[in-house]
């Protein structure tokens, strides 16, 4: 090969930047669904996460926290991994989330809370390292259930990212042709999108859903719920109020200055106020 000069500096660069990626710092982490629910073949649900770079934080205040941009930032985040942020169900997102904050700014988050009942604010640290996960063990996924009343065998999975924007994109769809709020849809959808029954897609699976006896559709609700209760982060945090001694709990805010680098800066100077005739000095007021 025949570099010119200029195309040599180029290679050269590229190819330390390129060693530098490949050596950067990574942290293991182990999804709480453990990947079970992605079902690709060979994923065992550990992801390689490594700390968020200046550019990336840039570009998440550009995008205006909004969430396909918190999705984009978190992608920059992940190294090899077979599952895009927008398509990861959102207890292995927030996990993941939490595991970018801790590697790049320290697992110490410095938040505020306000107790519900009396208004009182404080200032709280909470350690991530603390925050509780539960992962995903299933024996068959995804998993068999039997209706009560119909008898019928269907299966059902937990949501992935892909399914909640399938089944927003259905229910949009629908509330564009019948001229009604895609919330109607919206709820219905959600449900089937996590159902395999037979081969129906998911138009027919809502349908199929609306003909079920009571009993059935109440029991495909609790088999849903008690999946969700199974596996996850717990984001939500008990507080004693120090005013009025309530407890309450408080979630962790995300968007705030969740991804916010703290600076100590000390430089040993001060500014003093003063006009053309130089810095005034302020009487004590407290004599
Ligand atoms: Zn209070």
């Amino acid at each position: 090969m025949i570099y010119n000069f200029k195309q040599l500096v180029l290679a050269i660069i590229l190819h330390i930047y390129e060693e530098e990626n490949s050596m950067a710092f990574t942290e293991d982490l182990l999804l709480p669904s453990r990947g079970i629910i992605y079902q690709l073949p060979e994923f065992n649900g550990i992801v390689k996460v490594k700390p968020f770079t200046t550019k990336a934080y840039k570009d998440l205040l550009t995008a205006n926290a909004s969430e396909a941009g918190l999705k984009q930032f978190v992608d920059t985040c992940l190294v090899d991994c077979p599952v895009k942020a927008k398509n990861m169900n959102q207890h292995d997102f927030l996990a993941v989330l939490f595991k970018i904050r801790a590697i790049t700014l320290g697992n110490i988050l410095r938040t505020q809370t306000t107790c519900p009942e009396c208004g009182h604010t404080e200032d709280i640290e909470r350690d991530l390292n603390d925050i509780e996960v539960n992962y995903l063990y299933a024996d068959n996924y995804p998993i068999s259930i039997k209706l009560p009343k119909s008898g019928m065998d269907i299966k059902v999975r937990l949501a992935t990212g892909a399914d909640v924007a399938k089944a927003k994109q259905e229910a949009d769809r629908r509330s564009a042709i019948f001229k009604k709020p895609a919330s109607e849809f919206l709820t219905t959808y959600t449900i089937v999108s996590l159902l395999d029954v037979g081969n129906k897609d998911i138009i027919e699976k809502a349908e199929w859903f609306e003909t079920l006896s009571p009993q059935d559709a109440i029991f495909i609700n609790g088999v849903l719920t008690k999946l969700t209760d199974a596996f996850g982060v717990k984001l939500l945090h008990e507080d004693k109020c120090a005013a009025c001694d309530k407890i309450y709990s408080s979630s962790i805010d995300i968007w705030g200055d969740f991804f916010r680098p703290d600076a100590d800066i000390s430089l040993g100077i001060t500014s003093k106020a003063g006009n053309l005739a130089g810095p005034i000095e302020k009487p004590d007021i407290s004599e």
